[in-house]
């Protein structure tokens, strides 16, 4: 996880932005780590199951910036851990054109 990313004006961000639709070229799924619940302190919904697994306990009224989690490659912080990624859909700026 990128630790130095972990800020409350970085979840401040996600919060004011959540009512954006979630990026096009993200792919997988939520493995269920709990490390986004954790962000940048752990949310005291956040429950483990016998196997480690993680749960939301208000899932039915979670907010959105955690339904849409990760909604942005720029908010992605929880790699490599977390079941999302990103594919990469533009080369980034200034790279040289083919
Ligand atoms: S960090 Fe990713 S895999 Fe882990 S609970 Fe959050 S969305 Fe799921």
């Amino acid at each position: 996880m990128d630790t130095q990313r972990n800020t409350w004006s970085a979840k401040l961000l996600r919060t004011f932005t959540a009512f954006l639709p979630v990026d096009k070229s993200r792919r997988g799924a939520c493995g269920s780590c709990g490390l986004c619940c954790a962000l940048p302190n752990r949310c005291p919904f956040l429950r483990y199951r016998i196997d480690g697994a993680s749960y939301c306990g208000i899932y039915h009224f979670r907010p959105l910036n955690c339904r849409k989690y990760p909604r942005c490659p720029s908010e992605h912080i929880t790699q490599p851990e977390c079941g999302f990624t990103f594919e990469e859909t533009k080369p980034p700026a200034g790279a040289p054109r083919p």
